[in-house]
Parts: structure tokens; C-alpha cells; sequence
């Protein structure tokens, strides 16, 4: 079975704090943290204070979301920002904790001829750019497909 990241290493950073939880031990998935409105149910990434779907008062509550999702739709960046390294699979990724919750997350692990609308991922913790001014690696939520494609066919 796949290892998950459980830790930020000496050379890596987040790429913003309150994103995503590393597994747990006895659990292991990573999560991303969003938030749940305590009167209408709407889930939101990332998390936020109040609900805008129903305007209630009430704080939201934090809860760890995202584990699995399914590719809405994707491109090809072939052209990437500096620090990035391309060509890469950026995914809107649905997830099932909510009606219209949808994560921006780039697709790794994935061919990029083998990528396809509806397929099955997995939230997962790794490399999303070097970071320009440390020189270290960012680290962030993606995805992969939960059935990896088997080993390449031999040349020849
Ligand atoms: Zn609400």
C-alpha cells in the first residue's frame, strides 16, 4: 500500500496553514479542513468563519473533509507559473460532503492520457512548487486516481 506523507520535512513548507491535516496514525488519509454550517449543512474549502448560503449567526464548525473526490473536469498545464513544474493535471475535484463542493487540486500520479473525466481520486499531501524566495518545497492537498494504472509497457 501507498505511504502518505505524515510530516513536513526540514526543506518543505506548507503552502498555507489550516489547509489540510497529514494522517493521523490509526488513519490513513490525509484530510483537508473545511467548514460545516451548524443550521443549513453546507460545506465549504477552505474553511471559513460564517456561512453565506444561509447568512446563519452561528460560527461554522471545522471538519476534515476531501478524502476521496471525482474528477468534474481538468487541463493541461503545459505553460506553468515559474516555481512549477510542468506539464502537470490541474483538476476541479468533486467531493461528496456537500452539494457544489469543489476543490481546485493539481492530478498526480495520473498519464496525462490516461486522465478522464469522472475517475475515482484520492486526496493526497505532496509537491505543488518550489517556493521562489526559500528555495524550499511547498507542500499542499492533490489528488490521485484510487486505481492507479498498472506498470508501463515494456519497450521493444
Ligand atoms: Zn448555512
Amino acid at each position: 500500500m501507498r505511504r502518505e506523507k505524515t510530516c513536513l520535512g526540514p526543506d518543505e513548507i506548507p503552502i498555507r496553514e489550516g489547509f489540510f491535516v497529514f494522517p493521523s496514525r490509526n488513519d490513513g488519509s490525509p484530510r483537508l479542513i473545511g467548514s460545516k454550517c451548524r443550521q443549513c449543512g453546507d460545506v465549504v474549502f477552505p474553511k471559513r468563519k460564517l456561512c453565506t448560503m444561509c447568512d446563519s449567526k452561528e460560527l461554522m464548525e471545522e471538519v476534515f473533509i476531501g478524502e476521496k473526490g471525482v474528477l468534474q473536469t481538468y487541463t493541461i498545464v503545459r505553460v506553468a507559473f515559474p516555481n512549477f513544474e510542468a506539464p502537470y493535471i490541474l483538476g476541479l475535484v468533486e467531493l461528496p460532503e456537500a452539494e457544489n463542493l469543489r476543490v481546485l487540486a493539481q492530478i498526480e500520479g495520473c498519464d496525462l492520457d490516461r486522465v478522464r473525466i469522472g475517475m475515482p481520486l484520492a486526496l493526497t499531501i505532496g509537491k505543488i512548487k518550489t517556493d521562489p524566495a526559500t528555495g524550499k518545497t511547498v507542500i499542499g492537498h492533490k489528488y490521485r486516481p484510487i486505481h492507479e494504472p498498472g506498470p508501463p509497457a515494456r519497450a521493444g
